[in-house]
């Protein structure tokens, strides 16, 4: 049986034109590809940006496969490769030689509760709750089943690590380093006065064996607005969400040279400044050359 390579990719012409490219180079190479999870894939290359890879890996439904993104989006966080055919043939020949580590990112159980139905769902970055049609939400969060605030304000975004530089940060919430196991709780634009008073920064908590409840008080309509890694689901008399971490994880590949605060330096704050590069690579070579 041949070995199988799955693609996910946006509409984008270049998306399509670097499905095509990785299509022809790994059927030379005598792999089959698809564009569905067969038995025997072993590998999802999603081509794209950050909003694909999440996509693909809800709509596969968190197999136990890596994956791989080729950013042809905006940001590229998750991104390894880049879309030009140098990088792809070096992602290549690394994933022959078995060249890579496999990072694993903690995921998010979520269980919606309300008027007997029940969901449960999986978030890599983050779910969000927050009120129906820009009105106040008032939500009652609870810690392991002990009460911390009710929370008024816009809404509230619990993240994983993976997800502290999406949504979280923009929300003033803290950028984790990847190998903590937390939950974030972020508040959007909390009320704090004599009315309304609830905590106007993040809280962090373990996420083992923590489990969040949030529970909507219903005031002028009883809707809420969830949004799971970006897709938004809105049910109506929603009782309660109860989030912990989930068992399973979602598996990317990392080619060399990959660091969690060298990729949130890249993607966040470094410009084009050449005399800023040069000094970290002067730091990074006198690094290399006192460890030698
Ligand atoms: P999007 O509107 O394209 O996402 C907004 C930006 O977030 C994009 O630049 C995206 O990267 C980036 N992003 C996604 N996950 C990230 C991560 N873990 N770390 C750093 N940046 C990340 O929508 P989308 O592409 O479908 O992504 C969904 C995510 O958007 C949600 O999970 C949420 O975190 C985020 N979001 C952010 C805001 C905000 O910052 N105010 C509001 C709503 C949603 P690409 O350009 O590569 O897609
Ligand atoms: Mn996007």
């Amino acid at each position: 049986m041949k070995r199988n390579i799955t693609i996910r990719s946006n509409n984008l012409d270049i998306s399509l034109k670097i499905k095509n490219i990785l299509r022809e180079k790994f059927e030379a190479i005598d792999f089959q590809v698809t564009d569905n999870i067969q038995e025997n894939t072993e590998l999802v290359i999603s081509i794209g940006g950050d909003g694909s890879f999440l996509k693909a890996a809800h709509e596969l439904d968190f197999p136990d496969i890596p994956f791989i993104c080729v950013n042809t989006g905006h940001l590229g966080f998750f991104a390894e490769v880049l879309p030009n055919e140098s990088e792809i043939d070096f992602f290549i020949e690394s994933y022959i030689k078995k060249d890579y580590k496999i990072n694993s990112l903690d995921l998010l159980e979520l269980d919606v509760i309300g008027d007997g139905k029940f969901k449960t769902d999986y978030a890599i970055n983050e779910l969000v709750v927050r009120g129906n049609k820009s009105r106040t939400a008032h939500l009652n969060l609870y810690v392991n089943k002990d009460y911390m605030e009710t929370f008024s304000g816009d809404g509230l975004i619990i993240s994983t690590s993976t997800g502290s530089t999406a949504y979280n940060y923009s929300a003033g919430g803290s950028i984790v380093d990847n190998r903590l196991q937390i939950m974030q709780i972020t508040p959007i634009s909390p009320i704090s006065t004599n009315a309304f008073r609830s905590f106007t920064s993040s809280i962090i908590l373990p996420a083992r064996n923590s489990e969040i409840s949030v529970m909507p008080e219903y005031k002028s309509d009883n809707f809420i607005i969830i949004v799971i890694d970006g897709e938004e689901l809105k049910y109506e008399n929603i009782i309660e969400i109860k989030t912990r971490l989930a068992e399973k994880k979602i598996k990317l590949l990392r080619l060399s040279g990959y660091e969690f605060w060298d990729r949130v330096y890249m993607k966040f704050l470094k410009t084009f400044d050449y005399k800023e590069l040069e000094k970290r690579t002067i730091y990074r070579d006198n690094l290399i050359n006192n460890i030698k």
